[in-house]
């Protein structure tokens, strides 16, 4: 979890001169909101939005700032630390980030330790500030385990697990707005139909592709909820993370299951290098398989302006139409 509930809790004195302020997780509709507390109590301080001002939101990643645009609507004014492209798992925060951070009436997370080095500042921030994890919202029986106790972060290419995200994002929401409560849970609700929708349409086009060629060979392991949901195998060259770099085993290993499943494609992604990708083909050409480049998927970032894949509606779109077209699912 990106915030150890256990330290949380503890209530008690942490670092040197900070005053010490009993911190809670807020259950609210059955997900957690961290929330800075100065007395007893599971409460947020509420901020009204200032006349014809709009409740400012700091997201950390596109793929989280496109869902709080979803949410938020005209309400809220977003932005994100992350630009398009950015890989969450080495980012580095810099000292702008944490006035950004601070000066935000909301911060939005993915959680489940996306954030990789951010989440310290994230910890930080939350003894003073609201901050929401919106995937750790999801039930943990619904989460991939990730090794070392940890859960899998990539949950948003599961469209019906990312609906969890949006009621949770609704009710932090309101918690700093509460005159918006109502057009926040409107919002997320017909989100979430958004959602089944969209969840419907990739199943339909998943399954024209050939049942022994629906796997997923990708530079990191992004796609392990989009495989579980739509019935893909999913071959990462690294793992979970993108922090440390593929061995020479990993491609290897990835060589012979390109090899002896005669592959077509293999898949490159906007926000990881692409390079254990061009070893693992020219290891496959080697062996006397030429194995495509399937195209590149977006993964822990959404397209940039003009990329036709801004939202995480049409970045998943993009990426099944890639997948499908690769595979040979294109039905005539
Ligand atoms: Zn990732």
């Amino acid at each position: 979890m990106i915030f150890e509930i256990p330290k949380l809790r503890s209530g008690r004195r942490t670092g040197a001169g900070v005053v010490s302020a009993r911190r809670e997780w807020c259950r609210a509709g059955g997900f957690l909101v961290l929330a800075a507390l100065a007395t007893a109590g599971c409460r947020v301080a509420s901020r009204e939005p200032a006349a014809g001002g709009k409740v400012r939101v700091l997201a950390t990643t596109t793929v989280v700032a496109d869902l709080v645009r979803q949410v938020g609507g005209d309400r809220v004014a977003v932005s994100c630390l992350m630009a398009a492209g950015i890989d969450p798992h080495s980012y580095k925060p810099t000292p702008r980030d944490a006035d950004r951070l601070a000066s935000a009436d909301l911060v939005v997370a993915n959680g489940l330790e996306l954030e990789g080095r951010l989440a310290e500042m994230l910890r930080k921030l939350s003894r003073q500030r609201p901050v929401v994890a919106v995937a750790e919202a999801i039930p943990a029986a619904d989460l991939l385990p990730a090794g070392g106790g940890q859960h899998d972060p990539h949950v948003w290419f599961d469209p019906i697990l990312w609906r969890h995200c949006g009621t949770a994002l609704a009710e932090a929401l309101a918690r700093v707005d509460p005159s918006g409560a109502e057009e926040y849970r409107t919002r997320a609700a017909a989100y979430a139909d958004t959602l089944t929708a969209v969840d419907d349409r990739v199943r339909r086009r998943i399954e024209g592709i050939p049942a022994d060629g629906r796997v997923l060979v990708t530079a990191h392991d992004a796609f392990r909820y989009f495989g579980r949901a739509y019935g893909i195998e999913v071959v990462g060259v690294q793992g979970t993370s993108t922090e440390s770099e593929a061995g020479l085993a990993d491609i290897n290993r990835l060589v012979d299951l390109v090899v002896s499943r005669r592959l077509p494609a293999v898949f490159v992604e906007t926000s990881v290098s692409d390079r254990s990708v061009a070893a693992l083909r020219e290891g496959a050409a080697a062996q006397g398989h030429e194995v495509g480049l399937g195209g590149t998927l977006h993964s822990d970032s959404l397209g940039g302006p003009g990329s036709n894949a801004e939202t995480l509606e049409s970045a998943l779109e993009s990426n099944v139409a890639t997948i499908v077209a690769a595979l040979g699912g294109d039905r005539p």
